[in-house]
């Protein structure tokens, strides 16, 4: 089976970790802070603050926003579980606003509506988190132009997009939002094998998610709410987690970063080589934004089903069966059965229910192979074909 993503690990990032495990630190420890250093540098942002996952830095991310019960956090309804969870962990109430149906991610004119009216209802969301679907950033000075009118924080929920830029801003600049986070699980750009980050440009941010990385506590004098009683002393001013990384991860990071450009031009050239040999086919492709360059995590195509005698399913379950390890990101949120007790039902968000029913996302990695990705090309044209009552080339 070819994947439709995967991790590259050479000499120099095991080299890195066992560095690590022959040093004094296998946590917390220097490299924490030279991979933060390394990834803030790179996006052009002040503050990076890593944690173990993803899910847990949009967690933390929340509460520094201080999101709470009573409050609204909206995202787009075609992202992982996670973009939306972490709401519902600070008790605050989520909704989804639908996406743009050329890009796939939220859509800035369905924001806006859906604003005017949370306006008229006092019903407006104190969190936005758009999602770089693909590792394509969303339009973001039109997101911060409404967070500014509207009032709401923004954190990018960047796991697809590090080493992408938005109008030659590498994503994570922060630019255009209060937060970004980063997802270094093996399938996305850059591994530490499960790990997390947050960027900011705000120093009382930082400093929140900091203490909340690590149980709330300081120790810090300057921080602490009382005299230390000694050199011993600690406070627990927050409360917070243990969402640290270890030094063994942070090491491997800092290694992947090195090759972070390398990865997303490869990325690229595999996915143009998609682009030419599916160009006559009946899909649609990936539609890259003139202000975006993507760091492509996905390579996500569309069926043009009335054009294909098969269905999106067939499809789908044929190139499985191929041994393609072809993907779906994502089932639209807000139909997962948890979602659907909160009260959210099919129909409520339409044009990221029609992307589901055609999108399939081909297998897309630094290693694949010119050979593997023919073998990938043909068994896609193989199966838009079979039945032979392919409807003639698409317009
Ligand atoms: C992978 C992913 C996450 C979660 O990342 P973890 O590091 O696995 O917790 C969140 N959001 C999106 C869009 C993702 O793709």
């Amino acid at each position: 089976m070819i994947p439709y993503g995967r991790q590259s690990i050479n000499e120099a990032d095991i080299q890195a970790v066992v560095d690590v495990l022959r040093s004094d630190f296998i946590t917390q420890g220097p490299a924490i802070e030279r991979f933060e250093k390394t990834v803030a540098n790179y996006c052009g942002a002040q503050y990076a603050v890593t944690v173990s996952s993803a899910t847990a830095a949009l967690h933390i991310a929340c509460l520094a926003a201080g999101l709470g019960p009573g409050d609204r956090l909206w995202t787009s309804p075609v992202t992982f579980v996670a973009s939306a969870n972490c709401g519902l962990y600070c008790g605050a109430t989520v909704d989804f606003v639908d996406i743009d149906p050329h890009t796939y991610n939220m859509s800035v004119s369905a924001l806006e509506q859906k604003l005017q009216m949370a306006k008229a209802n006092g019903t407006l969301p104190k969190v936005v988190i758009p999602v770089h679907l693909a590792g394509q950033s969303c339009e973001m000075e039109a997101i911060q132009r409404l967070a500014k009118e509207y009032g709401f924080t923004v954190i990018e929920d960047a796991s697809h997009a590090i080493g992408g830029s938005y109008r030659n801003q590498k994503t994570g600049s922060c630019q255009f939002s209060d937060m970004t986070v980063f997802s270094f699980h093996p399938v996305k750009i850059i591994t530490t094998g499960e790990g997390g980050m947050i960027l900011t440009n705000n120093p009382e941010l930082a400093e929140k998610l900091r203490l909340l990385r690590s149980h709330g506590i300081t120790r810090d004098p300057s921080q602490m709410e009382n005299e230390p009683d000694g050199p011993w002393a600690y406070e627990q001013i927050a409360l917070g987690f243990n969402y640290r990384m270890t030094d063994i991860q942070a090491a491997l990071g800092a290694s992947q970063m090195r090759r972070i450009d390398d990865f997303v031009q490869r990325r690229h050239e595999r996915a143009e080589r998609y682009n030419r040999k599916l160009a006559d086919q009946p899909v649609i492709l990936p539609f890259q934004h003139p202000d975006c360059h993507s760091a492509f995590h996905l390579y996500i195509i569309r069926l043009k089903t009335g054009e294909v005698r098969l269905n999106h399913k067939q499809v789908f379950t044929a190139l499985r069966d191929a041994g393609i390890g072809v993907n779906l990101h994502y089932i639209p949120v807000h139909t997962q059965p948890y979602y659907r007790k909160l009260g959210f039902k099919t129909g409520d968000f339409p044009a990221a229910e029609a992307y589901y029913s055609e999108a399939i996302s081909l297998p897309l990695f630094y290693d694949l192979s010119e050979a593997e990705q023919d073998n990938v090309i043909s068994a896609v044209k193989a199966m838009l074909w079979s039945g032979k009552i392919f409807l003639g080339p698409s317009s």
